[in-house]
């Protein structure tokens, strides 16, 4: 069985700064870890490949810049078997939907039997890359699992949290699931796997090696418009909105129009 992970190297705080010209996140000076989510996935990876045994496998992934290749590293010295970094000047400024078309281009390339996933990432925060990257390659995704049920070579049954209670799902493979943190606790690494996988290569994808539409990549091929990022200012001032519904809508789009957010 193939397993691959997807992984995103993200700044380690939740305190996430943005560059007000650009609208994009600040990340000179901020170091950066493995997105806290992705750590189960790839523990859940381990885990599925110790059950599956045979021949199976653990691949990771990402799409960064070449910084990016700490976190690959990091994710061999808990136990995965390659590390693929996906990097190219034409991914820069890719949006949630040209992130997930990009890795699914290229986990069609590499193969798969499972794909995992963390629910979300931490600074971006969307919880859409997953489920975008299933429906770019048309297989079904499990979002939010947090138990594996039972598991065989071609079906799985997991549980998935829900607002009130759980679901448990039966899926056919190929499949991808998104994770979340009560599915499992991450082992820690050995001085050992570190050093082993200090000198393990990590293998580069730029976007020739990939089959992908040029007008679909990076921030040309990014749909979404970022118009206006901002912190909150904490204040104390209040306003209550009065009226009908249907006015009070209107007074709340007014303000949040007031404010620069639409
Ligand atoms: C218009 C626009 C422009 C942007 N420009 C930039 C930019 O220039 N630079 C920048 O850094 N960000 C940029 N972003 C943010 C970037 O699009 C998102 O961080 C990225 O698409 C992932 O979304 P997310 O963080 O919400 O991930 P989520 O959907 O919350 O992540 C869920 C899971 O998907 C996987 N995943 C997510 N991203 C990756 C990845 N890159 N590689 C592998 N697996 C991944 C992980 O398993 C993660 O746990 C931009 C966003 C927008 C809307």
């Amino acid at each position: 069985m193939k397993i691959v992970v997807c992984i995103k190297q993200v700044p380690d705080t939740t305190e996430v700064k943005i560059n007000p010209q650009t609208n994009t996140l600040i990340r000179d000076g901020v170091p950066s870890i493995i997105n806290p989510f992705d750590l189960h996935a790839i523990e859940a990876a381990l885990t599925l490949r110790e059950h599956m045994g045979g021949n199976s496998t653990v691949e990771v992934l990402t799409m960064g810049p070449p910084q990016a290749e700490i976190a690959l590293r990091d994710a061999l010295s808990y136990g995965a078997d390659d590390a693929y970094l996906l990097t190219d000047r034409a991914f820069a400024g890719s949006d949630t939907w040209a992130t997930a078309y990009t890795l699914s281009g290229a986990i069609r390339k590499l193969g798969f039997d499972i794909i995992i996933c963390g629910k979300q990432a931490i600074d971006g925060d969307t919880a859409q890359v997953g489920p975008g990257i299933a429906e770019f390659l048309g297989i079904p995704h499990v979002a939010g699992v947090s138990r594996f049920e039972s598991i065989s070579a071609t079906e799985l049954r997991v549980r998935r949290l829900m607002d009130d209670g759980y679901d448990v799902v039966f899926t056919s493979v190929p499949v991808l699931l998104t994770v979340i943190k009560e599915l499992n606790t991450p082992r820690m690494p050995s001085l050992k796997a570190k050093l082993r996988a200090k000198k393990m290569e990590i293998k580069r994808l730029l976007r020739t090696d990939i089959v992908l539409e040029e007008k679909d990549l990076g921030v040309n091929g990014s749909p979404t418009q970022v118009k206006n990022i901002f912190a909150p200012q904490l204040t104390k001032d209040r306003r209550m909105i009065e009226g009908a519904p249907n006015e009070q809508a209107e007074q709340v789009v007014q303000v949040l129009k007031d404010l620069r957010c639409v």
